[in-house]
């Protein structure tokens, strides 16, 4: 069984490493010089337990299996995880029934460890952050993705597969007996194709001539960093309550394996795919996201939140509010500009954000759609998920 993998981020590499392990001819193919080039090197690091999501759905499953597996990966392969575990605040009473809801979905979802503490309770896991009450998951460690996409890799390499760089995919033609791709300067045949293409999703699934009911709009998230000792007001991961209606989880402080602290990350519409800064935009990506009936929708049910991040954007006073509001001892030259990353967001026809991880079989190709956070944390398990979908036998 040959077996072509589009982008080599953590969920293709992954990928790549549980087929080649099955016996697989593995072949990865990846349009930059470089693995991990986007959303696997542009996250918060975090290595999530699995509080948030709807029981039952893909991403509860597959984050909570995805985490203990990563776990072990790391420590099989002496790689960075650490447990600093995470605080979800409620800031004022209004915020409690949405955090009590949380410590129930996270017991739901068998989160370990989960308790529910109050003003002085959340004082002792972190000292200099305030709050009505918290929900504590002492088990909700960080990572560098970068570094187990880096070892994936060697997995891959190891197994007899290969991870070809510079390699845009440019043409994909499905017969019945195969799956034949230009790729860069290559043309070769497969026997199963599968994308995990992040923000080139649905340039892959184009060419695939594979249309779908959900589009990817790229969603910037922007972080600041805190300088010098403001450092040391965070020892772990201290988050708000997220809105409910969005799949973000809002401006949030985050430690970062290499001791800094993270400030971020907001969601601001991006006006290209790859869009990492306001100066990077492009006409024809905006021309396919603006003309995709998902978007409009979508703009106009929340334009109001996404004005706010806009302004959010560009006043840096925004930003700092939104930390202060959780450490008040900050203040605004302990914030200092870093840079973001781009989320690979799906938006369906109607404009809702899609809120569960979409993988979608046509034929001899399997096209991830949607896989955005906590997607890194579950890449292992998804892994899994895709090879028992994906029959290993023509
Ligand atoms: C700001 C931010 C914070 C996040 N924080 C977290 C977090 O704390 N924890 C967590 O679990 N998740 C987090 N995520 C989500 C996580 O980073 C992603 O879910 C995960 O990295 C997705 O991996 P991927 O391999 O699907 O995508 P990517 O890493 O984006 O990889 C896709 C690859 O496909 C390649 N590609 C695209 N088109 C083509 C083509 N035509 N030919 C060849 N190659 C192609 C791209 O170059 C790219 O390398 C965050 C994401 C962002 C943006």
């Amino acid at each position: 069984m040959r077996i072509g993998i589009v982008g080599a981020g953590i969920l293709g590499l992954a990928v790549a490493r549980q087929m080649a392990r099955a016996g697989a001819e593995v072949t990865v193919l990846e349009k930059e010089p470089r693995i991990a080039a986007h959303q696997t090197g542009h996250n918060s690091g975090v290595v999530h337990a699995g509080i948030y999501y709807q029981p039952g759905s893909l991403k509860a499953t597959l984050c909570r299996e995805g985490a203990a597996m990563l776990r072990e990966y790391c420590a099989e392969h002496s790689l960075p995880y650490d447990e600093v575990g995470k605080l979800v605040v409620a800031s004022t009473r209004a915020e409690l029934p949405g955090l009590r809801r949380i410590a129930e979905r996270a017991r739901e979802n068998g989160v370990p460890g989960i308790a529910e503490l109050d003003a002085i309770g959340l004082r002792e896991v972190e000292p200099h952050a305030v709050g009505v009450a918290a929900v504590h998951s002492p088990h909700t460690a960080i990572t560098d993705f970068s570094a187990v996409a880096r070892r994936l890799a060697a997995d891959v390499a190891e197994a007899g597969g290969s991870v070809r760089l510079s390699r845009p995919v440019r043409a994909i033609r499905q017969t019945t007996d195969g799956v034949a791709v230009a790729a860069g300067p290559e043309r070769l045949s497969f026997d199963r194709l599968i994308s995990c293409a992040g923000l080139g999703t649905d340039h892959v699934a184009d060419l695939a001539r594979a249309g779908g009911d959900v589009r990817i709009v790229p969603f910037r998230g922007e972080y600041y960093r805190l300088a010098g000792w403001a450092r040391d007001l965070v020892r772990g991961l201290i988050y708000p309550v997220p809105d409910p209606r969005y799949p973000f989880l809002g401006v949030h402080l985050t430690r970062r394996i290499d001791g800094e602290v993270l400030v971020g990350p907001n969601a601001v519409p991006a006006l290209a795919l790859e869009g990492y800064s306001w100066r990077r935009a492009s006409a024809r990506d905006l021309r396919g996201i603006l003309s995709w009936p998902g978007t409009r929708r979508m703009a106009a049910e929340h334009w109001h939140t996404g004005l706010r991040e806009v302004y959010g954007s560009l006043a840096k006073h925004a930003f700092v509010s939104a930390a202060r509001r959780y450490v008040p001892a900050l203040v605004p030259a302990d914030l200092v500009r870093t840079g973001g990353g781009v989320r690979a967001q799906a938006v369906a026809r109607d404009g809702r954000l899609v809120d569960d991880f979409v993988i979608d079989v046509r034929g001899r190709i399997v096209l991830v759609r949607n896989a955005p956070s906590p997607a890194a944390t579950s890449s292992l398990a998804i892994a899994r998920h895709i090879a028992l979908t994906v029959p290993l036998t023509n």
